[in-house]
C-alpha cells in the first residue's frame, strides 16, 4: 500500500508555553488518519530560528514524504518560517507577485504603492516554492520541496489552516497516496490486558487494520471498554471492506472468549 509518511509541526513560542492549546495538529492528524496517511511525529517548536530549521532537518533527513507546518507565516517579525524553510532550500525568500495581484484585486487598489509592509511580507515565500491563495485570510499556503519531501507551510489561525488543508493538502495527499482509512469505535466487557493480545492478531490477520483500547474513556471498571478500529485500504471501499472483516474477526476472538463486542452509539 501506498501510504506517506507525515509530519506535523506546530510553530509558535505561545504554544509551547501552554498559552495558546496546540488544536492544529491534533486537527491535521485526525484528517491525515482519514485520508490514509501515517503521521510519524508531531512537534511543537517555539518561533526560535534554529530549533525551527533544527527539527524541520531532522525529519528530511529521515525521509519523511511530506511535512506539514502551521503558524509563524504573520508579518511581525516572530513569524520566521519562512525564512527557516529559505535557509533549509539554500534559497532566498522572495515577493511573490501573484500573491501581490490577489492582494490588490482585493483590496481594490490600484497600485502598488497602497500595498502595506504587512501584506508585502505576507507575499514572502521561500523562491521557486509553490504558492496556493488563501481565501479566507491573507497568508498563502506554500509548497516547498527539498530531496524527496515536500513541505507544506500553512498559517496558525485554525479557520485559515483548515481551509487551506482541505483545499489543498488533502488534494495532494488523495491525489499522489491513494490510501484511504476508515474507523469505527466498539465496547468489549473486558478488561485492556485480556483484550490486547485479541487486538494484536486482528492486526497480524489484517494488515492496515489498527486497532486501539481506550482505557480513559471507559466511564468505570464495571463499563464496557471502548476500542477503536481503524483500517486503511487503496481507496475508500477497500478500507471498508478490510474494516469490516476486521471488527468481524474481533467480535469472533471476544465471543470465544465468552465475552461480549457491542457497535457503540455516538
Ligand atoms: P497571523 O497572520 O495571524 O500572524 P500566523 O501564521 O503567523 O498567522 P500565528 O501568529 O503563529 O500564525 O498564530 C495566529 C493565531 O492562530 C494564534 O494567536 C493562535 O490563536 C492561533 N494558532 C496558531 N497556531 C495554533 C495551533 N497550533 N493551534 C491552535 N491555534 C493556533
Amino acid at each position: 500500500m501506498n501510504t506517506p509518511t507525515i509530519e506535523i509541526f506546530s510553530i509558535g513560542t505561545e504554544l509551547v508555553m501552554g498559552r495558546i492549546q496546540d488544536t492544529n495538529s491534533h486537527w491535521i492528524a485526525q484528517q491525515v488518519a482519514q485520508l490514509g496517511g501515517k503521521v510519524r511525529r508531531i512537534t511543537l517548536v517555539p518561533d526560535e530560528v534554529s530549533d525551527i530549521i533544527g527539527c524541520l532537518q531532522d525529519a528530511i533527513q529521515r525521509g519523511t514524504d511530506i511535512l506539514i507546518s502551521t503558524g509563524g507565516l504573520g508579518p511581525t517579525p516572530d513569524d520566521v518560517t519562512v525564512e527557516c524553510v529559505s535557509t533549509i532550500l539554500g534559497t532566498a525568500a522572495s515577493v511573490h507577485e501573484p500573491t501581490l495581484q490577489d492582494y490588490m484585486r482585493r483590496r481594490n487598489l490600484t497600485s502598488r504603492d497602497q500595498l502595506t509592509p504587512n501584506l508585502i511580507n505576507m507575499a514572502t515565500v521561500p523562491s521557486g516554492a509553490e504558492v496556493m491563495q488563501n481565501p479566507v485570510g491573507w497568508a498563502p499556503c506554500i509548497l516547498a520541496r527539498q530531496e524527496k519531501t515536500c513541505i507544506f507551510i500553512l498559517p496558525g489561525p485554525p479557520k485559515e489552516m483548515e481551509a487551506l488543508f482541505a483545499l489543498y493538502v488533502a488534494r495532494y495527499i488523495s491525489e499522489n497516496y491513494a490510501t484511504k482509512s476508515a474507523s469505527l469505535r466498539v465496547l468489549v466487557n473486558m478488561y485492556e490486558s485480556e483484550v490486547s493480545p485479541l487486538m494484536q492478531s486482528v492486526m497480524e490477520r489484517f494488515p492496515g487494520s489498527y486497532l486501539k483500547a481506550y482505557v480513559a474513556l471507559r466511564e468505570s471498571v464495571d463499563h464496557n471498554l471502548p476500542v477503536d478500529v481503524v483500517a486503511a485500504g487503496a481507496d475508500a471501499a477497500e478500507a471498508q471492506r478490510t474494516l469490516q472483516q476486521a471488527v468481524e474477526y474481533f467480535s469472533h476472538l471476544v465471543t470465544e472468549n465468552g465475552k461480549r463486542l457491542e457497535y457503540y452509539e455516538d
